[in-house]
């Protein structure tokens, strides 16, 4: 019957669709689970004798599993290791990734090394090699996908290179807002490896950022009198008289305003400054070559410092948790030397740093000043400086 087929095809049309939306609803999310993250976590620490502390007790402090302590002793016992007593300049060194510690070198008497390795896989081994740390001047580059923090995670790489590649770039970009799916980054930089593990950077040599907002690279050079600095293709300085901002934030919570409602005192009154929020603790670097006018409490600012730079610029730092070493009314300060910690001194709803940039006496929006270039590559050093230069370009450019 007609009708009958009618109600069959019907039933297996919805029956299809029930098996569409199931698998989109049940299945789809499953299949597209987060990759995993690779190894980005390589660490190593560095543990030397106490006086009077047997090997097993520094193997206690470094707080190692106790069925890993009984291996690595039962190792050395099948080599009829001398269990003597641990001189101080003994080191333990352990390499961890992802937390697990994989490998162990245990150097005596500064040139004898027992290195434990494969830790994490149950078959540790034993060698007598000291492996120093390798050295490589490596590329890193890759693509923006949603921001440049997770792409340069994503290829194994540590905070702190995306922190100074950043830095490098500062005035050039604003990593927060003009970034774009597709841009492309690229860095030269120092890698440290031991044991294949990647531990440390070292300088960084060229950076290149190459996306919808511009192309800009930075060529690191250093005169022969020692001006160290990243230039622009055509020499000029990367860096100015002011640093962008005091320190590594994680984002503005408050702009330079005329009139805000104040969540403390419930009142509209003008922000004279920008609050930048960070952990408590955060560095907090000079913007500027200066001079301490104030360092103390004061009132709704707390602990506070107070820098005089040249052309009548002074720059404000409230709320700090305490001040950086030296940091004290009349002493000179550089650009990027720490003056003090994000704290919630004063009148404060939470970890942050409240910053305020005056020039002759008015306050002025820090976001809006743009400050002069510091030094250019000196002329009588520029044909140096072009070979370098090209040299960078060409590394930073390779196989794109
Ligand atoms: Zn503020």
């Amino acid at each position: 019957m007609p009708f009958k087929k009618e109600l069959f095809l019907g039933i297996g049309i919805l029956v299809i669709i029930l098996l569409l939306l199931s698998w989109v609803i049940f299945l789809k999310p499953n299949s597209v689970k987060q990759q995993e993250q690779p190894s980005v976590n390589a660490k190593v620490t560095i543990f030397q004798p106490k006086s009077g502390e047997i090997f097993l007790g520094v193997l206690k402090r470094a707080a190692i599993a106790q069925p890993i302590a009984d291996k690595i002793v039962q190792t050395l016992n099948r080599i009829n290791f001398k269990f003597n007593s641990l001189k101080p300049m003994d080191s333990f060194k352990f390499f961890y990734r992802n937390d697990t510690l994989v490998k162990l070198i245990y150097k005596k008497n500064y040139n004898t090394c027992y290195s434990f390795n494969n830790i994490e896989t149950g078959n540790m081994t034993i060698s007598m090699s000291c492996q120093e740390i390798a050295t490589k001047v490596m590329l890193v580059k890759g693509e923006i996908k949603s921001s440049l923090y997770e792409s340069m995670l994503e290829i194994g790489e540590k905070p702190s290179l995306i922190a100074n590649y950043t830095d490098i770039l500062a005035w050039e970009i604003d990593f927060f807002t003009e970034t774009q799916n597709g841009d492309s980054f690229f860095v030269l930089v120092e890698k440290k490896f031991e044991d294949s593990l990647l531990v440390d950077y070292g300088q960084i040599e060229g950076v290149r950022y190459k996306g919808q907002i511009g192309d800009f690279s930075g060529f690191y050079f250093v005169d022969p009198k020692g001006n160290r600095d990243y230039y622009d293709a055509k020499g000029q300085s990367l860096r100015k008289s002011f640093l962008k901002s005091p320190l590594r934030y994680s984002y503005i919570s408050s702009y330079f305003s005329r009139g805000r409602y104040h969540p403390i005192l419930k009142i509209v009154r003008p922000h004279k400054g920008i609050d930048y929020v960070a952990p408590s603790g955060t560095p907090v670097s000079a913007i500027g070559n200066g001079v301490v006018t104030y360092a103390g409490w004061y009132d709704g600012y707390g602990r506070f410092v107070e820098l005089s730079h040249s052309q009548r610029f002074k720059s404000r730092y409230g709320h700090l948790s305490r001040f950086g070493g030296g940091i004290r009314t009349g002493r000179n300060v550089t650009q990027g030397q720490i003056i003090g910690y994000v704290g919630s001194t004063g009148l404060s709803t939470g970890p942050h740093l409240h910053f305020e940039l005056l020039q002759n006496g008015s306050w002025v929006n820090p976001l809006k000043i743009i400050p002069p270039r510091a030094e250019p590559v000196k002329p009588e050093y520029y044909q140096g400086f072009i070979r370098v230069r090209d040299n960078l370009q060409m590394r930073l450019t390779a196989g794109n």
